[in-house]
């Protein structure tokens, strides 16, 4: 196998510790005025950003202006970089911007008189500019793999504008995540950037960006990619997992993703939210029978704060196991890509609207959770920054009609209820059967569309062979192949068939005796399950 290496830099917020937060933020307000002082300074001299003098921004500002104000040599480095990459960014815009202008029939307008002078709205400060996390005079970052703790010291101006001398000796610990542990024990921790976040309310705090440099695996060129993982939102299950070659053979077994009863506990919780949505709706109710000012409102206005309260943090618990969930689906794809050593996944397009109506019935209203966007993007975002680490390329497919086309042969399909509820075609049904009389195939819908949209990546591959261009095809489209099965030249084997819980029973999947280090970590009390399927 091939492997090579680039760098890559990957960014952590980590909120910084309530003490520090008003010292943080004075900073950030303070770096800010003279961030935004020197970009419109400089604001008529953007071209002179265009040739890259030195990869540090601040060294190519320093050598144009003095700064506006003044706190400290190194607090203007950082501070210049900042300014600095925010006119880079504007020159190289300006270029393109250059390119298109003889398409414009006026061509008389300038770019800097088009586009108003970019003020910064929200606090940067990169620590680029200083001497590092030993020796600088802006800050002191140390850390402790082992321990998780980070230690960090930050020189800001207190209450009255007053830059202590002191402020190395205020150090503030915080721990890091796993998350960031591993990363910085596989690279290289850089310069970290002081940042302010502003919430839809209004209310700002501080985070540290920790920038870890990491080794970052090429992608393989199209020419070395055999096999495809293709998977599916599952209508029952969550995920649905494929693997086909590019001669159209199935490789092993389906894979289902099964969330048992995480199902029914997001279910619960959206209930409980409905409940209380409904109590504060009778309490308003009841505030509003007498006017403002009156006594007999106090009761209502007392207890609906703590109801609102309650609501917010039941929202957040559900928007974390949504997370959590979509987090879990990405590493269980990309453990089973490595396992199969598929260097392509393909999957289902965010913009498809294929799940739109699935889950209706009885509990469709508490089914639906799964189908919503937050899981959806969760699993969109953690699998393309891991597919990216790890150099598996992901395309995503044209979704239309996966879930309606025999994958044995391509005919069309119907779906039903179940098997034995053949008489009614049901579209949102979890059973597929073939309609064509020399064929008949039938099995699980969202088994079908997995290998349907395999076979859509293995034709976007063959395509690519040929032409050297990336097209995503239709499923309908000449190009996509059938899939026969191949079972038996299964590449990769579980352990025995009573998986259930077994295989994360460590929480760790194992596959062919060793063990993959894609972590199955699941935050809920029930596992989530992974289940092999013939
Ligand atoms: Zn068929």
């Amino acid at each position: 196998m091939r492997t090579s290496r680039d760098q890559q830099s990957l960014s952590y917020p980590l909120r910084l510790p309530d003490e520090i937060q008003a010292n943080a933020l004075r900073l950030l307000d303070v770096s800010r005025e003279v961030i935004n002082l020197t970009v419109t300074a400089l604001w008529d001299r953007l071209d002179e950003f265009t040739p890259r003098t030195n990869t540090y921004a601040y060294k190519q500002v320093e050598e144009m202006i003095a700064p506006p104000l003044v706190h400290g040599h190194r607090q203007w480095r950082c501070e210049a970089e900042q300014a600095g990459r925010i006119l880079r960014g504007q020159a190289e815009r300006k270029q393109q911007f250059a390119l298109i202008l003889p398409l414009l029939e006026q061509g008389m307008i300038q770019y800097e008189e088009m586009q108003p002078v970019p003020i910064l709205k929200a606090g940067v400060l990169p620590y680029a500019g200083d001497d590092g996390h030993r020796m600088g005079q802006t800050y002191r970052m140390s850390y402790d793999l082992d321990q998780k703790r980070l230690t960090i010291a930050l020189r800001t101006p207190d209450e009255q504008g007053i830059w202590a001398r002191t402020w190395r000796e205020n150090t503030i610990q915080m721990t890091l995540p796993d998350r960031v542990i591993e990363r910085a024990r596989a690279g290289k921790p850089l310069a970290p950037t002081l940042r302010e976040i502003v919430e839809a309310d209004g209310t700002r705090y501080a985070v540290l960006d920790f920038i870890v440099e990491v080794p970052v695996e090429k992608q393989l060129p199209f020419e070395e990619i055999q096999t495809v993982l293709g998977f599916d939102w599952g209508v029952r299950v969550l995920v649905t997992a494929s693997v086909v070659d590019l001669d159209g053979k199935q490789i092993g077994r389906p894979f289902f993703l099964d969330t048992g009863p995480f199902d029914g506990r997001q279910a619960r919780l959206r209930r409980q939210i409905d409940q209380l949505k409904a109590k504060v709706a009778r309490l308003e109710k009841q505030r509003d029978r007498f006017p403002v000012g009156d006594p007999r409102r106090k009761p209502s206005e007392d207890v609906l704060p703590i109801l609102r309260r309650e609501i917010s943090r039941c929202w957040r618990k559900y928007e974390a196991r949504n997370n959590d969930l979509g987090h879990l689906a990405a590493n269980t794809v990309l453990v089973l890509a490595t396992a199969f050593d598929c260097k392509l996944i393909a999957g289902e397009s965010l913009k498809s609207m294929k799940s739109a109506g699935r889950g209706r019935g009885a509990k469709g209203r508490w089914r639906n959770w799964r189908n919503n966007s937050q899981v959806r993007g969760e699993l969109w975002r953690v699998l393309r920054y891991k597919c990216f680490l790890a150099g598996v390329r992901l395309e995503w497919q044209q979704a239309r009609s996966t879930s309606h086309v025999c994958p044995r042969c391509g005919s069309q399909a119907n779906t039903y209820t179940s098997p034995e509820h053949r008489a009614h075609i049901n579209d949102w049904g979890a059973w597929l059967c073939c309609s064509h009389p020399a064929c008949l195939w039938n099995g699980s819908r969202d088994y079908a569309a997995s290998v349907n949209i395999a076979r859509l990546g293995a034709a976007l591959i063959r395509h690519a062979h040929t032409t050297g261009r990336v097209k995503h095809p239709v499923i309908t489209d000449p190009s996509v192949q059938p899939a026969s099965y191949i079972g038996t030249r299964a590449a990769l084997r579980l352990p025995p068939m009573s998986l259930r819980g077994h295989l994360i029973a460590s929480g760790r999947i194992y596959c062919n005796g060793w063990r993959l280090s894609v972590k199955l970590r699941s935050s809920y009390a029930t596992p989530i399950m992974l289940r092999l399927c013939g």
